[in-house]
């Protein structure tokens, strides 16, 4: 990965966000929106379907995007939730 020059602010915020996308059954399903940062969409939680749900070793379930199928979905539980926060969260996870 090549060094990017983030403030730690927003590398923190970027982190924090991306821990949401990972075993987050429970945070998604409190959310009435997510969004994917690999394809960058936003859309309803409720056309999560439960194939969506994936079970991890321990038990618990990943949100898997049914748009792209990747594993980059976030809710908007998190209150940055964007576009333009997709963004960033793709050019630093995905842009290396
Ligand atoms: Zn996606």
């Amino acid at each position: 990965m090549k060094t990017l020059n983030l403030e730690d602010n927003k590398l923190i915020e970027l982190q924090t966000a991306h821990k949401l996308s990972y075993k987050n059954k429970d945070t998604i399903q409190s959310s009435t929106k997510c969004g994917c940062f690999y394809c960058l969409e936003l859309y309803d939680t409720n056309i999560l379907t439960p194939a969506d749900f994936v079970a991890e070793s321990d038990g618990s379930f990943t949100v898997f995007c049914p748009k792209c199928g990747i594993d980059a979905v976030i809710g908007n539980q998190y209150p940055s939730l964007s576009i333009t926060f997709l963004k960033e969260m793709n050019d630093y996870y995905f842009h290396y």
